[in-house]
């Protein structure tokens, strides 16, 4: 069985999903070590993306950028989970590879049409830059 269908089985099996969920409660540490060895971002049923309630044959597994944890959201839902999880976390690297004021000249070289930076600088795409001036290149819809 694969992690994530492991997941969906224990997700979708009323007695353990309740057993493991009143463990976690309780605030049992072996659980909670379990849970997250497996990256398992929680026990719901609702949509990561959406909030409604996903049926199993309608479930599939996101792993999360960070750390990979898993949660289930509706088939039709995962490319805006997707979507919505990048822009967040290019908001908070506020890394110039993102930013609109950057001009790019060939793949990772540009410039900063803001003047923030001097002349052609290369960007690293998923690293935490923290740029004060960082606007989003696309406004999120
Ligand atoms: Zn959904």
């Amino acid at each position: 069985m694969t992690p994530n269908a492991e997941y969906l089985a224990v997700l979708y099996d009323d007695e353990a999903r309740d057993k493991l969920q009143a463990k976690w409660d309780a605030g049992d540490k072996e659980t909670k070590a379990y849970m997250i060895d497996r990256k398992w971002g929680g026990l719901s049923r609702n949509c990561l993306g959406c909030k409604k309630p996903v049926s199993q044959a309608d479930a599939v597994v996101y792993g999360s950028y960070w750390g990979g944890y898993k949660n289930i959201c509706h088939r039709d839902c995962i490319a805006e989970v997707s979507r919505l999880e990048s822009f967040e976390c290019q908001l908070i690297d506020s890394n110039c590879n993102d930013c609109k004021h950057f001009n790019r000249v060939a793949g990772n070289v540009g410039t900063c049409a803001d003047g923030k930076r001097d002349g052609e600088f290369r960007v690293y795409p998923a690293n935490w830059q923290g740029m004060d001036c960082f606007i989003h290149r696309r406004g999120i819809k």
